[in-house]
């Protein structure tokens, strides 16, 4: 983050203001915990690190009701593709907040009044690109397939539900070969239009012919300025290297609409059926911009507007690189109006007991059933998640492991708290000043914290190990002025990892407010009796088994 972190007991001479907007998710199905575990923990971890800077931070979120996979599902359920992503949307809300991950506005993309909103946003923003000279006409002869469509007789529906693409179209791939399917080579990282694949293929029926549509790309030439953007924004190599393949192996241009009828309108007259913002680049930007509207309610400009100093944070996994790096990019760089991120973080893929987490081989852990599970605790579920945070490569989610991590760490909790308590009862009338020989190893711990932020990536795998050492400062506590150094320092140091402990011990400590740096030492009286316990019911594996559809 390029943004000062203070000390133990300082304050920020100038607080930045900063706006963290990760990716959205496709409303065909919940959050999994390996979408949670990815940019959603991430994001949160480090928004509450900025947060307790003192740095004004706001957090947002919109998820993409349009993309083609959702009227694929709904289709296939014989649903209402509108009804089901908002159904969804509702549902991966609940996942986030499950742990503990809100945002500061998320707003419901099928409700009237922000649709509305939302095509205003795309509008501008089709009005800037067209300004911005980049944006191109393409004819292409898209397949068309003889799936039947609810509601009309064979080969009657309107065009745009006819053609065979996104989720109902596969091919092999035009640039290396390899089986591939909707617009986008997971192999090679290649961009293609149908029209241009070989073998295609429709996942629904059979492919009865092709017919023409027009539809819009934006030209990524000079591809030199993209890649300026990328070492800009300090993406890390492999994810920059996944980038640099797509441009490699495709035309220097991304898809900005596609044939559609769900979905926000992009009016030109030159088109031939109707055309949607495409999800990987226009759209997807455009969710971004939105939710800045929705900022701007509050009070200042959309921080999205061009010009505007506030830091611009994305991130993503590893799925959406070229989305992020091409699309949302290349579409910041083709006109004046709006702005790019300034930084967008990336991570790998979290497996779960080893293998990819799988919608359709049941292998998920829907991140929704995590309420209510018997015994955990989400605080240490967020900091097992974080110690096997695919960073540097993917991570991997060990029921049996977590298990055994949580029990671990919630009887040395307990332990700790429960003998914390004993020493400040034997004193409760004084209200010692926190111990400076407690402080220097607690300020030594939070300044690892903040190198874990600082560079290119985040590496919330050493960030949370500095609490494994924190607990262990917690053992050698004899008297109150140590105890109170140790609560206040603890909470700090877990605060953006463990929320709920941290605002425990923080209000235990005599503290008002979240736990903030810049308070460390901020006189108060402690309360023992407000001192929390973790002692419930154990946490087994057989209950994360169970989560298992
Ligand atoms: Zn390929």
């Amino acid at each position: 983050m390029p943004v000062p972190f203070p000390a133990l007991g300082e304050r920020l001479a100038k607080p930045a203001e900063i706006v963290i907007s990760p990716v959205n998710l496709t409303a065909n199905g919940p959050a999994h915990l390996g979408h949670v575990g990815g940019p959603f923990l991430r994001m949160d971890v480090l928004a509450r690190a900025c947060r307790r800077a003192g740095h004004r931070v706001r957090q947002v979120l919109s998820n993409d009701h349009f993309e083609n996979h959702v009227v694929v599902k709904a289709r296939a359920m014989g649903r209402d593709p509108a009804a089901f992503a908002r159904e969804n949307d509702r549902l991966i809300a609940k996942g986030l907040a499950a742990l503990d991950i809100t945002f500061d506005t998320f707003p419901d993309t099928g409700d009237p009044a922000v649709l509305a909103r939302f095509r205003d946003v795309a509008g501008a923003l089709a009005g800037a690109l067209d300004a911005g000279g980049k944006v191109v006409l393409r004819r292409e002869s898209l397949p068309v397939d003889d799936a039947p469509v609810a509601g009309f007789e064979a080969g009657t529906a309107p065009i745009e539900e006819r053609f065979c693409i996104g989720g109902w179209f596969a091919c092999n791939c035009p640039a290396c070969g390899a089986p591939s399917g909707s617009f986008f080579c997971e192999a090679c990282g290649a961009h293609y239009s149908p029209a241009e694949a070989p073998q295609p293929r429709s996942r629904r029926g059979n492919i009865t012919g092709f017919a023409e549509s027009a539809c819009l790309y934006l030209d990524l030439r000079p591809v030199k300025a993209l890649a300026q953007s990328w070492a800009r924004m300090r993406i890390e190599a492999p994810f920059r290297e996944v980038a640099q393949r797509f441009l490699d192996n495709s035309r220097p241009e991304i898809r900005l609409t596609v044939p559609g009828l769900h979905g926000l309108a992009w009016d030109d007259r030159r088109f031939r059926d109707s055309q949607i913002l495409f999800s990987y680049s226009s759209l997807l930007y455009a969710h971004h911009i939105l939710l800045g509207e929705f900022l701007a309610d509050e009070g200042g400009a959309n921080p999205f507007e061009a010009g505007h100093p506030a830091l611009l944070i994305g991130a993503t996994a590893i799925d959406n690189t070229v989305p992020m790096l091409a699309g949302v990019t290349g579409c910041a760089l083709a006109q004046t109006r709006y702005r790019g991120f300034d930084r967008i973080y990336f991570n790998h893929f979290l497996h779960l007991d080893g293998e990819k987490f799988s919608t359709s081989r049941g292998h998920v852990i829907w991140s929704h059933d995590l309420e209510g599970v018997p015994g955990l605790d989400t605080d240490i579920l967020r900091w097992y998640l974080c110690s096997i945070a695919p960073e540097d490569a993917a991570g991997n989610f060990v029921r049996a492991e977590c298990a055994a991590f949580h029990e671990r760490v919630r009887a040395t909790l307990d332990r700790r708290l429960q003998a914390l308590a004993a020493i400040l009862a034997a004193e409760a009338q004084t209200a010692p000043d926190p111990d400076p020989g407690i402080g220097a190893p607690m300020r030594d711990l939070l300044q690892t914290q903040h190198e874990c932020l600082g560079g290119d990536g985040l590496r919330l795998r050493r960030f949370a190990a500095t609490l494994d050492a924190a607990l262990a400062l917690g053992e050698a506590i004899t008297t109150p002025a140590q105890a109170q150094a140790w609560m206040r320092g603890f909470a700090i140091l877990a605060s953006p990892v463990m929320p709920r402990l941290a605002q425990e011990l923080w209000r235990a400590a005599g503290l008002d407010g979240a736990p903030q740096c810049a308070d460390f030492a901020r006189p108060a009286r402690p309360v023992p009796a407000a001192l929390p316990r973790r002692d419930g019911p154990p946490l087994t594996r057989a209950a994360l088994d169970a989560l298992t559809p």
